[in-house]
């Protein structure tokens, strides 16, 4: 079956839900509990919501096939599937590589949390050269975690070889793939173990759910981080796993017109006299386009760039907007836009952020569905303030 068709019907075949009365949306199980007939069997197979829930498991098998995956799981956010994951294969003592450019929650998880409270130790390397990944590992090292395009510059790490490395000493490769969604690239199909996407973004896609997905193909993986999900009680609830179903119906067709607006606000903005330089992977002036061209089938919605002026440009630029909403977050059908430095990545160090390059006139974009030349005129008019 083809993505488009996997989208719109894995996990809710009319024929096996709800008794047979051939809905063909499947419906939204709130009870938390379910009865059975005998002691020691749960007779529909479910007994408890947090281990299990018919609207739920809809989703996570839709997830699975998405990410041509044995086996997914629907969290009750992102991060929530991000900690359950460490847990699941981490413990105090070992070592974990990671890209220095990653999604400001992670940075906070990873030094904020995980290190002080579960003695855990992280190396921040550039994984855009597979090498320094290489060299970052220890004997104790049990997990490499990675993006790719990273957030909010849009770096990229080989993942074919990235895994391999890993592979070679035993140990887990994991990809945050929120940023292409499953539409444009496939991190199992090129090596790494697990998959993780932050379902708040592209895969529900309207802004109104938070929630979070992990895809495996290794069984005794999955059961391992099931088990902790449980334990945990990280679940997305069933309201919110009918919205995900809902939202990954047009996952298609919505990446397709992010990414043509994306692509299209990246050519308008980048010989713009007031702009230093765009990062998006679909420029052929992007320092690894090529490898882009290789392991995405396309190149998503999210861009960024530096405003030239700094902070004071990007702040009026930032103010003058209005069909872009000034706003965090990602992945949804409206445009939205935001300043890394003071917003989604202010939790880290100014010393840290300036080393992976993250300065004050950067500006990321989520380009939404609307009509680009609306975009595009708005980014102009805003830029006319610009001194
Ligand atoms: C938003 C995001 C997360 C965190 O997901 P939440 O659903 O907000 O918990 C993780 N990684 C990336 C790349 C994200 O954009």
């Amino acid at each position: 079956m083809r993505f488009e068709t996997k989208t719109v019907h894995v996990g809710e075949d009319p024929d096996f839900r709800d008794g047979g009365s051939g809905d063909v949306v499947v419906p939204i199980h709130l009870s938390s509990t379910f009865a059975r007939s005998k002691v020691d069997e749960p007779t529909a197979g479910y007994e408890y919501s947090r281990s299990g829930n018919p609207t739920r498991d809809a989703l996570e098998a839709r997830f699975a096939a998405l990410e041509n995956a044995k086996y997914g799981l629907a969290f009750s956010s992102g991060m929530a599937a991000e900690a359950t994951l460490c847990f699941s294969v981490l413990k105090p003592g070992d070592h974990v590589v990671a890209f220095d450019d990653l999604y400001g929650g992670t940075r906070r998880l990873f030094d904020r949390v995980l290190a002080p409270n579960a003695g855990i130790e992280f190396t921040y390397v550039d994984a855009r050269d597979c090498e320094n990944i290489r060299c970052g590992l220890k004997e104790n090292t049990k997990l490499v975690f990675l993006e790719s395009p990273t957030n909010p510059i849009m770096r990229l790490c080989d993942m074919r070889e990235a895994s391999d490395i890993a592979r070679e000493r035993g140990i887990i490769t994991a990809v945050d793939n929120t940023f292409m969604s499953p539409y444009f690239q496939n991190p199992l199909d090129l090596g790494a173990d697990v998959v993780l996407h932050s379902t708040s973004k592209y895969m529900n896609g309207h802004s109104d759910s938070i929630g979070g997905a992990i895809m495996v193909n290794d069984e005794e993986l999955f059961r391992a981080i099931k088990f902790n999900q449980n334990a945990v009680g990280a679940v997305l609830s069933p309201f919110d796993s009918y919205m995900v179903l809902r939202g990954t119906k047009t996952l298609a067709v919505r990446m397709r017109a992010h990414a043509e607006n994306a692509q299209k606000i990246a050519e308008y903005l980048e010989p713009h006299p007031k702009i230093d330089c765009v990062h998006y992977p679909g420029l052929p002036s992007h320092p690894q386009h090529e490898l882009a061209k290789s392991q995405m089938s396309g190149f998503g919605g999210m861009l960024s760039f530096e405003i030239a002026g700094g902070l004071e440009a990007a702040r009026t630029f930032l103010e003058n907007l209005e069909v872009f909403a000034l706003a965090e977050s990602l992945g949804g059908v409206e445009s939205l836009i935001e300043h890394p430095a003071l917003m989604t990545h202010a939790s880290i160090p100014r010393e840290e952020r300036e080393k992976v390059g993250l300065g004050d006139g950067l500006v990321r974009i989520s380009a939404g569905i609307e009509h680009p030349d609306d975009l595009i005129e708005d980014l102009e008019s805003a830029l006319a303030h610009v001194g």
